[in-house]
């Protein structure tokens, strides 16, 4: 640091001298000419205005405090107002003794007693503070994030520590903050909105840590932190939040959310505390009805549940704790329901938590990656399974895998399923690959050229929970499928009106505009069955024919379609 400094060793500073007589500011104009620029101010408006016009100029003010049109505490007043010069260090000129005690209160770096009758050591003092100064921009520079001006995580933690080496009494708690949707709002309103909307924020959150007795810190992006202590009125913060972003971005829709963590024991670490903070946060993501979010009791279950979960994936795959189910699929355009393929469905037994379906784990697994191992898993079991069918009942029974949208990402995939269903011993036709159709809502290019490799290779594509995704019609002809899996939710609520039913009917017509076929799930009841038939669906999957079972059990339906053809 020593060596930076260096670099100003030749190069003159400036310095401002405010005082209303002429005298005071000669005599001490003579000791710094050598050393120092120097500006002259007469009164505090003067001095006022020359601050402002070498704010980045200064290294430091001498304030007389008794002068004509503004009086040096104002003139201290102002200067803090504003955080650029607020920064200046300031040494207050003054012949009173009371009056010493008074400035350092008031910020001042140092006090000078009139009459200046000791020039060196005048030199010696002011020099010192300029120099203590710099030192200390230099660190804060390291310290704090320069955009917002907050600390950087890593002296954010840091000051927590001492926080709570000096305060051990005081109940903390960590709040995290972060803006929905910030990556959006960045590509909407351009990069310059986007670094308001992060400034104002931080203005609200360095208010509140100011007023509430904590700290505040600014992490990657849109993540911000708070360590204060404990308030049971953090409402009143979302608000104060809102207030300022709409008064701020007033067209802009912004929905900041804030995990809280109560900190009831030093015994939970920083890191922990701001990482469950967060997690608090994330569950309403996207959810603009609610602002804040504690993690209490159940979060922290469903968190170590979770955590558990990713700690034992690989030994579940090398233990086979995954097992593969299947539930049939019927074409029903003929006199009778006729066997014509099977779901393969994944399921977890768990050697501690049991029977696990895919909601307590795809999810998670996609966001970590992970999901790639089970379903790699999958694919192969079903794959085999297909050709152990084909050899004990001379029956080929075509088996649809789901594949998520992180397998879509993989370059090899089309790669990987054929090397698959020629180890297997299968033809590709007889693999299907189901993909959701939410897959498509993002990296639409991406999603859409991966699915065409896998099409051009020979794959048979569906595309899975039709209705609920983002793809919109307007992509819909450019995705290259060949069958359309309509969500559950639409023959759920086929009986509850004719509007509903109309809705089926349309995407039935869709469909066959774009020549795929259609496979109506959730199918529960002989009436939903008799109407789907009449609407010209193609086949059908559901409880009403069978629940999902284990490939054992599914033997059972294959024999029983075997008989009824005959
Ligand atoms: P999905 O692919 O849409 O699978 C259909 C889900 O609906 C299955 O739930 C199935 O058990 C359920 N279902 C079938 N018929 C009925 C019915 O008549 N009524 C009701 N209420 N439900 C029915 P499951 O097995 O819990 O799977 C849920 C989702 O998890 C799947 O939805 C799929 O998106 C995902 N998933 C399952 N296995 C895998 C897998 O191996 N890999 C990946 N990536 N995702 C999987
Ligand atoms: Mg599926
Ligand atoms: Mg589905």
């Amino acid at each position: 640091m020593e060596t930076e400094l260096e670099l100003f060793k030749d190069s003159k500073r400036t310095m401002l001298i405010v005082d209303d007589e002429e005298v005071n500011r000669l005599l001490l104009g003579n000791i710094f000419s050598n050393d120092y620029n120097i500006l002259e101010a007469e009164d505090g408006e003067m001095a006022w205005s020359l601050i402002q016009e070498n704010k980045g100029l200064l290294s430091i003010v001498l304030l007389d405090l008794m002068m004509p049109k503004m009086n040096g505490f104002d003139v201290i007043k102002h200067m803090q107002s504003d955080p650029a010069t607020a920064q200046i260090p300031f040494i207050v000129l003054t012949s009173e003794k009371s009056m010493e005690v008074e400035s350092l209160r008031l910020g001042a770096a140092d006090f000078i007693s009139k009459p200046y009758d000791m020039p060196e050591i005048i030199f010696a003092r002011v020099d010192r503070t300029v120099r203590f100064f710099e030192h200390k921009q230099i660190i804060s520079s390291v310290e704090r994030d320069e955009l917002t001006g907050l600390y950087t995580r890593r002296f954010f933690l840091k000051y927590c520590e001492l926080i709570d080496r000096f305060h051990m009494e005081s109940e903390m708690d960590g709040i995290v903050a972060d803006i929905d949707q910030f990556g959006l709002l960045t590509e909407i309103y351009g990069n310059s909105v986007a670094e308001g909307v992060l400034k104002s924020l931080s203005d609200v959150l360095h208010i509140y840590a100011g007023q509430h007795g904590g700290i505040a810190g600014h992490g990657e992006g849109d993540v911000f932190y708070l360590y204060v202590i404990r308030s049971e009125d953090y409402e009143k913060l979302t608000k104060d939040i809102n207030e300022r972003l709409r008064a701020d971005f007033p067209n802009a829709n912004i929905h900041v959310r804030l995990g809280i963590f109560k900190r009831e024991s030093k015994s939970v670490g920083l890191v922990d505390v701001f990482q469950y903070a967060k997690i608090a946060g994330d569950t309403i993501k996207d959810d603009y009805q609610a602002s804040l979010a504690i993690y209490d009791q159940q979060l922290r279950e469903t968190t170590l549940f979770k955590q558990r979960l990713i700690h034992d994936i690989n030994q579940a795959l090398e233990t086979e704790q995954f097992v593969v189910y299947y539930q049939p699929k019927y074409a029903i355009k003929g006199e009778r329901p006729v066997l014509c393929g099977a779901e393969a469905l994944v399921r977890w037994i768990h050697k501690d938590f049991g029977f696990l379906t895919p909601d307590k784990y795809i999810s998670l697994f996609e966001q970590n990656g992970l999901i790639q191992l089970v379903d790699r898993f999958v694919w192969k079991k079903a794959a085999f399974q297909v050709k152990d069918w084909e050899n004990r009942f001379g029956f080929t029974i075509p088996v649809s895998v789901n594949a998520s949208r992180i397998d879509l990402f993989d370059p090899q995939l089309s790669e990987t399923l054929t090397e698959l269903v020629e180890s297997a011993g299968i033809e590709k036709k007889n693999l299907h690959v189901e993909i959701t159709e939410s897959a498509y809502s993002e990296k639409q290019e991406t999603m859409i050229n991966a699915v065409k490799k896998l099409r051009e290779s020979g794959f048979i594509l569906e595309m899975d929970d039709f209705g609920t995704g983002y793809s919109a019609l307007n992509i819909l002809g450019l995705i290259p499928i060949d069958v359309l899996k309509l969500d559950m939710s639409f023959v759920g609520k086929m009986h509850l009106s004719p509007e509903n039913e109309k809705i089926i009917e349309i995407i039935m017509n869709i469909a066959s505009v774009l020549q795929v076929e259609v496979n109506a799930e959730g199918v529960e009841t002989e009436e939903q069955l008799e109407k789907l038939k009449t609407m010209g669906c193609d086949m059908v999957q559901g409880f009403y024919f069978s629940r999902p079972v284990s490939a054992e059990d599914f033997e059972e339906i294959i024999k029983k379609e075997q008989e009824a053809g005959k």
